[in-house]
C-alpha cells in the first residue's frame, strides 16, 4: 500500500479484510508493506517529507483493522534496500517494450496528465513491484499476491521477467569428460554451429570443455531453452535450470461492491469516504446525505435496493433481519430513505467502534507503531538478504573466483 494518508472503510473491504484472513491462515506467511518508493514514482515532485507521517498513519490503520505483527510481517519498503538491488538486476534482462505495453502505463499517464511521468522510475514501477514480490523467494513454496483483476497483467509480467532471469542466471551445463557419448554429440553440434573445428571428445582439453559450456549457454539463449533441449535430444539431461527466483502468482480477490457516499468509487480525492476513526456524529451526518436509488424521488415511490449504495453498505454492516426489512420496505415504499440510512448508520457504528477504539490506543503510542514497523522491516530484510546472497552468486559467482584465487595463493605459498 502506498503511503498517501489515512485509510477509509473502502480500503478495509477492498484489501485489509482479506489480508487479516490470510494472516490467520496457517498455509501462508504474510508480508505486507508500505510502498514508499512506489509513492515517489508518481509523487516525487511533492513534499516527500510527509511520507514518514503517512507511513505511521497507515500502519496505525492496519493495526486497528486487525493486522497483527505476531502473525504477519509489517514493514517499510525503503528499509529493505535489497528490493532496489534486485530491481536493478531484473532491469538488466527486461526489454523496454515489456514495460511500455503494461496496460496501466499509458492509462495512468493520461489520467495524471498534470504530473510529468516521463521518468524511468514511473516506467519501471512494475519491475520494482516484481522485485518487491520475488525478493521473498527464499524458502518459499509459492509466492501469491492478493490482487484485483486490474493488477493481473503486472503479475503476468513478473512471471515473464522471473522466467527470463532464471534462464540467464540459472542455466547449468553438466557435461563431463567421462561422458564421451554426450560430449561427442553436444560438442560437434555446438562447435559446428559456431564454425569452430571440433577436436573430438577424446582429445578435448579442459579449456575447450569450458569453451563448449560457454557456447552451449550462448546457443540456448539464442534459440530459447525449450528449442535447445529439443535439439539436444537424448542428451538434454546434460543441461538444467536452477530457479533462482520463484515465479509469482495472482491470488484473485473478489471485493464486494463498495461505493462511496456519492455512489462513485470511494476515494479520498472525491471527499466521499468514511475514515476508520470517524466519530459517531460524523458518520450520522455523512450518511444522512448519502445518495440512494435515484428513481425513488418521493417517500411514496417504491425503490430498488439493488441499485442503492445505502443497501450495498447494509450488506456489509447489517444483520439479515435488517437487510430483509430494508429490501422489503424499500420495494413497497413501506419505509423512507431517512430511516433506512439511520438503521444502516447504527450498524456501521457498531462495526467501526472496536476498530476506532484500537486506533485510538495506537494513536496514543506512535513509538510502539514505529517499533512494530522497524521490527517488521528487520524480519523482512533477513529473508531478502538470504535471497540476494544466492542471486548475487548466480549472477557473478564471486565465491568461485575467490576460492580459485585463494587456492592459487595457497599453492604458490604466498
Ligand atoms: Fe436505498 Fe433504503 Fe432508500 Fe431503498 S429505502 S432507496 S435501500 S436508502
Amino acid at each position: 500500500m502506498r503511503p498517501t494518508g489515512r485509510l477509509h472503510i473502502g480500503h478495509y473491504f477492498g484489501a485489509l479484510e482479506n489480508w487479516v484472513r490470510l494472516q490467520n491462515d496457517p498455509d501462508y506467511d504474510c508480508f505486507y508493506f508500505i510502498a514508499d518508493w512506489h509513492a515517489l514514482t508518481t509523487h516525487y515532485a511533492e513534499d516527500t517529507r510527509l511520507v514518514p507521517q503517512h507511513t505511521i498513519e497507515i500502519t496505525t490503520d492496519w493495526l486497528a483493522s486487525g493486522l497483527d505483527p505476531e502473525k504477519a510481517v509489517l514493514f517499510v519498503q525503503s528499509q529493505v534496500p535489497e528490493h532496489a538491488e534486485l530491481h536493478l538486476l531484473l532491469s538488466m534482462v527486461t526489454p523496454l517494450e515489456w514495460l511500455e505495453r503494461v496496460p496501466t502505463y499509458k492509462d495512468q499517464i493520461r489520467q495524471l496528465a498534470e504530473k510529468d511521468l516521463s521518468t524511468y522510475g514511473f516506467l519501471g514501477y512494475p519491475l520494482l513491484q516484481t522485485a518487491d514480490i520475488v525478493i521473498y523467494s527464499e524458502g518459499a513454496k509459492g509466492l501469491f499476491v492478493p490482487v484485483g483483476e486490474d493488477q493481473v497483467p503486472h503479475i503476468e509480467l513478473g512471471r515473464e521477467i522471473v522466467r527470463t532471469f532464471n534462464f540467464h542466471f540459472g542455466f547449468h551445463v553438466d557435461l563431463a569428460v567421462q561422458n564421451e557419448k554426450a560430449l561427442e554429440y553436444v560438442g560437434s553440434t555446438i562447435f559446428a554451429r559456431y564454425k569452430k573445428p571440433w577436436p573430438g571428445a577424446k582429445r578435448l582439453s579442459l579449456l575447450q570443455l569450458s569453451e563448449l559450456k560457454m557456447l552451449s549457454t550462448l546457443y540456448a539463449k539464442e534459440i530459447g531453452y525449450a528449442n535447445f533441449l529439443r535439439e539436444m535430444g537424448e542428451h538434454a539431461g546434460q543441461f538444467h535450470l536452477i530457479d533462482q527466483l520463484t515465479e509469482p502468482a495472482a491470488m484473485l480477490t473478489k471485493t464486494p461492491r463498495f461505493p462511496g457516499l456519492d455512489g462513485r468509487r470511494m476515494a479520498k480525492s472525491y471527499g466521499n469516504a468514511i475514515w476508520l476513526n470517524e466519530t459517531d456524529s460524523e458518520i450520522r451526518k455523512k450518511t444522512k446525505v448519502m445518495v440512494t436509488d435515484p428513481a425513488r424521488k418521493r417517500r411514496t415511490d417504491p425503490g430498488n435496493p439493488d441499485v442503492c449504495p445505502v443497501y450495498d453498505w447494509h450488506k456489509l454492516f447489517s444483520p439479515q433481519q435488517t437487510l430483509d426489512w430494508a429490501a422489503q420496505g424499500c420495494r413497497t415504499a413501506g419505509i423512507g430513505c431517512i430511516e433506512c440510512k439511520a438503521a444502516m448508520a447504527d450498524h456501521l457504528i457498531q462495526w467501526i467502534s472496536p476498530v476506532r477504539e484500537r486506533r485510538l490506543q495506537y494513536e496514543k503510542h506512535p513509538a510502539r507503531v514505529l517499533e512494530i514497523i522497524d521490527e517488521g522491516s528487520k524480519k523482512a530484510r533477513r529473508v531478502a538478504q538470504a535471497t540476494m546472497r544466492r542471486v548475487r552468486e548466480a549472477v557473478f559467482d564471486w565465491q568461485q573466483k575467490r576460492q580459485e584465487i585463494q587456492g592459487l595463493a595457497a599453492n604458490s605459498g604466498s
